[in-house]
């Protein structure tokens, strides 16, 4: 028989929470998780997600949400790093030009400082950190990555964020131009999710 858990996602947004539903959906593992938005996430006072690594912001989210409420609390960071950017846009992915910009804009900023670079310059990967919590204890933190190539101008109208200028040299295509259930088998999300639903099939 498969182990069943309850898991709540730090976070207001369902678009999010559809995700991470399809995602665990397609990893068939030995365990069922059922997932929700964590209640009243709005009303709780809010995490500083400011840390330098993905895995301190996700791991710090998921222990403060998980001090408000009961049972078994996941919270993710996630975003590109380019090496030959130092780094960038990194743990700002989501704010990489201002806290109001466009979508477009990020990609223009992207653009704009990859100008010039070419070859292995114009490496990058995708992180995602997942950290799970239980009434402020630290219970996993999983990461998965993703390699591929900065292009020099966005292809496809699928995925969102950084897709369209993320080339992945083995299916020879961006992110925005693979299907969901393609994108999600091979992105740093899914791989995440998979280590994550590994751990949890370990502890119940
Ligand atoms: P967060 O983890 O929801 O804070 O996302 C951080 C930011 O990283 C997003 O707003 C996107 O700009 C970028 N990002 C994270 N994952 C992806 C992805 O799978 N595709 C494209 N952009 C992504």
């Amino acid at each position: 028989m498969r182990a069943h858990a309850k898991l709540f996602l730090a976070s207001s947004n369902a678009g999010k929470l559809a995700e991470y539903r399809m995602l665990a959906a397609a990893c068939a593992p030995s365990v069922v998780i059922d997932l929700a938005l964590l209640p009243g996430f709005d009303v709780l006072p809010a995490f500083e997600e400011n840390a330098p690594t993905f895995a301190e912001n996700a791991a710090g989210k998921a222990l403060h949400y998980s001090q408000h409420r009961d049972g078994l609390v996941f919270a993710d960071d996630s975003g590109l790093v380019v090496p030959a950017l130092g780094g960038a846009p990194g743990v700002h992915s989501a704010r990489y030009a201002g806290l109001q910009a466009t979508n477009s804009q990020r990609i223009e900023k992207l653009l704009d400082e990859m100008r010039g670079k070419t070859g292995l310059e114009r490496a990058a990967y995708f992180v995602c950190a997942i950290a799970l919590a239980e009434r402020g204890r630290a219970m996993a933190i999983v990461t998965g990555r993703v390699d591929g190539e900065i292009l020099e101008a966005p292809r496809g109208s699928g995925g969102f964020g950084y897709d369209p200028l993320f080339y992945f040299p083995a299916l020879e295509k961006t992110f925005a131009e693979l299907p969901a259930e393609e994108k999600n088998q091979r992105s740093h999300r899914g791989k995440a999710v998979r280590k994550l639903l590994a751990a949890l099939s370990s502890m119940l």
